[in-house]
């Protein structure tokens, strides 16, 4: 049995809204009800949660890691109309999994989940399992996919923290410690626990996310329109949950070359961990001669990358490779190389000689 009162912070006072809360204590019951009901008349219609496939819950949930609902949502439309099965997704080739995530970002995440697929296929016949140890086996699954798939498709009692989770819940318990420490961790991740109801996961894990989304938000929380207001700890919530500093910003360099003629466009296939697989500018060593033909900036993790790119000719070796333009327009690449190539195109194309092909051609080009 799920307990009916969960403790808060040390000394709160909490109004269980039954009566029957104490000092110090939520009357997790009645939390329960409210924030289901609520759920119910006003959660949002997205495409994954008209559905109880565990592979379209997967593929959700690897596509909604670091990136917001709004972006995701055409992009999960056009991979189930591509790859709407485990198995179709295993038989298809590296580039085309990678093309088909271009613009959502960290392709690791694509990556992995092709890989899923394939030991999907092999060790379970095509099913995604229902059994915890077997879902976190998964290639890029952690705790909180997990617990996701096992809550969302399989309606299971699992706890399954993410961001948003993790927020109302350090509100709702006044967690006075930060979210992303370990010991934060464990906290939020027990409180998410004790609150599951008895059976039955998926209404009550998509409610608390959805209140996270829509009104418990992160800067400017609508206490006043909360539905679990009177069961909630915070006395300060725009102040939780508390977090561990930030690293600093490191500020890099990227000089790159643009060599483009009528057989298409210089770039470089990448090898290492991160870009596997992906598309980039041929790099430099050091700066060009002369002034950039374009410059740009743009975030990776803690960095701030400072773009250059120089018009000469790059002597090919390595990954380096000429690619034509109708290849371009299929190719994954790093979303920052993509907007320079795109840019560098259209600049090319107005200079005439037929190149405005040449920006058609990009125009929706794999990026991440
Ligand atoms: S009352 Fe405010 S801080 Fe508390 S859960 Fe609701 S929105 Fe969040």
């Amino acid at each position: 049995m799920p307990p009916s009162f969960l403790a808060c912070a040390n000394g709160f006072s909490i109004d269980g809204g039954e009566g029957r809360a104490q000092k110090g204590w939520v009357n997790a019951t009645a939390l329960r009800d409210k924030l289901a009901d609520w759920f119910l008349a006003c959660g949002r219609d997205l495409p994954w949660r008209g559905t109880r496939d565990p592979y379209a819950v997967l593929v959700s949930e690897m596509m909604l890691q670091q990136t917001q609902v709004a972006a995701v949502v055409p992009y999960f439309v056009r991979w189930m109309q591509r790859f709407p099965t485990v198995a179709k997704l295993a038989a298809a080739g590296e580039e085309e999994v990678l093309g088909a995530w271009a613009g959502l970002g960290y392709y690791a995440r694509a990556r992995s989940l092709h890989r899923a697929a394939k030991l999907v296929l092999e060790q379970h016949g095509g099913g995604i399992p229902g059994e915890r140890e077997a879902v976190e086996a998964l290639p890029g699954v952690g705790r909180y996919t997990a617990g996701a798939v096992l809550s969302f498709a399989f309606d299971q009692p699992v706890a399954a923290v993410d961001a948003n989770i993790a927020r109302v819940l350090a509100r709702l318990f006044n967690v006075r410690m930060a979210v992303d420490s370990a010991r934060g961790q464990a906290r939020i991740w027990s409180l998410a626990e004790d609150l599951l109801p008895g059976d039955g996961g998926r209404l009550h894990n998509s409610a608390l996310m959805e209140l996270g989304a829509l009104v418990c938000l992160p800067r400017q929380p609508r206490c006043e329109e909360c539905p679990v207001r009177a069961h909630c700890a915070a006395p300060d919530p725009q102040k939780l949950p508390i977090k561990k500093p930030r690293r600093k910003v490191v500020e890099m360099e990227e000089n790159c070359v643009w060599d483009f003629n009528r057989r298409g466009v210089m770039l470089e296939l990448q090898e290492g961990r991160r870009w596997k697989g992906m598309w980039k500018l041929p790099m430099l060593e050091r700066r060009g001669a002369g002034a950039p033909v374009l410059e740009d900036e743009y975030p990776f993790t803690h960095h701030r990358v400072k773009l250059r790119v120089y018009a000469q000719r790059c002597a090919g070796g390595g990954g380096a490779r000429r690619i034509s333009l109708a290849r371009l327009a299929v190719l994954p690449m790093v979303a920052a190389h993509g907007r320079a190539v795109h840019r560098l195109l259209s600049v090319a194309g107005r200079g005439g000689g037929g190149r405005g092909a040449a920006a058609e051609a990009l125009r929706g080009a794999a990026t991440v």
